[in-house]
This record gives structure tokens, C-alpha cells and sequence, in this order.
């Protein structure tokens, strides 16, 4: 048998906890967009990160504090009222167990660290409230750092003092480093200073497709020497050779998986699709999906053993060494 079934995943990004916003928590069971527990369970999945993302002021009416309470609270009464077939993660190990029981597992992040405001006392707030991964900026300038930009000053700048301290903190609390979305400045500066893996939960190679948020190939080996993972992200905009042309296709998900893993090897690689932040016009398109992935890179002489640590081994590890 091939397929899905064979690789229970984890995905490491999507944004489908906006839903819940206009929808309520009901929405993660079922919903019209990308991602929901139903479909996750079709699939076989085996746990998704679901981040909390604050857009850009301008996009919102409410303050950061009620956003993010509002879709905390919205993804523990989901998980609270589903709880037959997921429960929330806080480490490797409940992910394990979970999966041991029969049920998939819910990873909460942050998608842009700006709530922090430069305190340290708010990381330590994020971490008791469950949060496992901070990206440290989207795509504006924040308390960390600088984010990904196609002026070559502006992408070479690095944390700034925060950021640096920050790093020590969400090390030594146990929360993952994000880096997806930060200049690469910023990027390696958390590559000289984190003591733990770090992650780029949705990001893909930036020789095949040249989008600022990608990585480049000295990134990616960077990344693996730090005992890190990067989870291809489903969007059309990260993965064509040719910019203008937006096309997200398993194949071209497969064709940028077989480079990073040529550059980086096979420990370095994951899944962050992205679901419910992207257009929905990709091939992959939901949960159950996932398998044409994994069936093109079988096609193409990716092992079963390989495809193990894409689908949940090399993120499992990774959280093991960096959060316990
Ligand atoms: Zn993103």
C-alpha cells in the first residue's frame, strides 16, 4: 500500500485558527477552508502546529491582546469539544502518546512575536499558556528583528539586542525558534546563537524558486548543522522558478523536498503547508492531499525510511532536543 496512510505527518504551519475568529471554535471541526480536524483525521495526520497570526494593524479592529485571547481561547474550547479525536501537545512525547491512542495532536504557535513588545515576562506568559513556536517576525519590523525584504541592506540586518536575549530565553524555556518570514541577518544570527535546533516551519529553496522567503542553499545546510528543519510551504508564490507564474503543484513540491534534502540531507526536511494562509488554488490543497506528495517523491526513489523522518520523524526530533 502507498500513500498517506503509510506516513501519519505533522504539518508545521497553517493559519486556519483566523477561522475561528468569524466562525467560532466549532469551525477547526469542520469548515469550508483548507484545514479542520475531519479532514486531518481522513488523512491520518498525525499532529498540526496551529498558529495564532497577527496581520498587519491596518488589516485588524482589535488589539493584539484580544486577538490573541480570543484565538487562544478558541483553540482550547475546539480541542475541549473534540477531544475524541485530538488533544492539545505540549512536547514530543504527547504527540507520541497521543498518536499511541489514536488521536492527533494540536500544536499551538505564534505567528509573529510582536505581542512579546520587547518582555521578557510575555515569552514566559506564551510558554505557560502552551505556546511551542514563535516565528519571530512576519513581515514588518518588530521587538526581535527585521523580516525577509528584497533590498539586500534590509535582508542582511540581524536581531536586534532583544532578539538576542530573546533567544537565550525561548532556548532555556523551551520554546522553537521560528525563523520563517526574518531577514536572513536575523537568520543567522539565531543560527550562531541558539544553543537548540531551530526551525523554519514554512519555507522552501531558494535556488529553485528565488522568493525572499525561501532559503538559500547555505541557509538550509546552516540549518541541518544546527540540527534544525525546514517544512515546504504549499504556496504558489514560493515554488515556480519563475516568479510571475504563481503554480503549486506535487511535483514541484517533491522537485524542491529532493533539493533540500540533496543540500541539507534527509534529517533537515518537513511539511508546513500553510493551509488556510495560501489561495487555495494548489494541487495539495488539504490534508488529504498530502499523499501525492509523498507518492511523487516514492516515484522518484525517496525511501519509505526517508519519507518517515519528512513526515513527522525529523519535527519529532527536533522538538525532543528543543523543548523536551
Ligand atoms: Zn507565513
Amino acid at each position: 500500500m502507498r500513500g498517506n496512510d503509510m506516513y501519519p505527518f505533522i504539518d508545521m504551519h497553517c493559519d486556519t485558527l483566523h477561522l475561528t475568529a468569524e466562525g467560532g471554535a466549532d469551525a477547526l471541526r469542520k469548515n469550508g477552508g483548507m484545514l479542520d480536524f475531519e479532514r486531518m483525521k481522513n488523512a491520518g495526520q498525525m499532529a498540526q502546529f496551529f498558529a495564532i497570526f497577527f496581520p498587519p494593524k491596518k488589516w485588524i479592529k482589535h488589539s493584539d491582546e484580544d486577538l490573541y485571547t480570543t484565538l487562544r481561547d478558541n483553540y482550547r474550547a475546539a480541542l475541549g469539544a473534540n477531544s475524541d479525536i485530538i488533544l492539545p501537545a505540549l512536547c514530543a512525547s504527547d504527540i507520541e502518546r497521543n498518536y499511541t491512542e489514536g488521536k492527533m495532536s494540536a500544536v499551538l504557535t505564534i505567528e509573529d512575536g510582536r505581542m512579546v513588545d520587547g518582555k521578557i515576562e510575555n515569552l514566559v506568559r506564551l510558554h505557560e499558556d502552551g505556546v511551542r513556536a514563535i516565528a519571530l517576525t512576519w513581515n514588518g519590523e518588530n521587538c526581535f528583528g527585521y523580516p525577509n525584504s528584497d533590498d539586500s541592506n534590509a535582508m542582511a540586518l540581524g536581531l536586534k539586542p532583544f532578539g538576542f536575549e530573546a533567544v537565550e530565553v525561548m532556548n532555556s524555556l523551551g520554546i522553537l525558534i521560528d525563523v520563517s518570514h526574518l531577514s536572513d541577518g536575523g537568520f543567522y544570527d539565531v543560527a550562531k546563537l541558539s544553543k537548540k535546533p531551530f526551525i523554519a516551519t514554512h519555507s522552501n529553496a531558494r535556488a529553485l524558486c528565488p522568493h525572499r522567503r525561501n532559503l538559500t542553499d547555505d541557509m538550509i545546510k546552516t540549518l541541518a548543522d544546527c540540527g534544525g528543519v525546514t517544512g515546504l510551504n504549499f504556496c504558489a508564490d514560493f515554488l515556480p522558478k519563475d516568479l510571475s507564474s504563481p503554480e503549486s503543484t506535487a511535483k514541484l513540491l517533491a522537485d524542491h523536498a529532493l533539493h533540500i534534502m540533496n543540500v541539507g540531507g534527509e534529517d533537515v526536511l518537513a511539511l508546513g503547508s500553510d493551509f488556510d494562509g495560501i489561495d487555495k488554488n494548489v494541487e495539495v490543497c488539504e490534508p488529504t492531499k498530502m499523499h501525492l506528495i509523498f507518492d511523487e517523491l516514492q516515484k522518484r526513489g525517496v525511501s519509505s525510511r526517508q519519507l518517515e523522518k519528512l513526515a513527522s520523524e525529523n519535527v519529532l526530533r527536533v522538538m525532543r532536543e528543543a523543548i523536551g
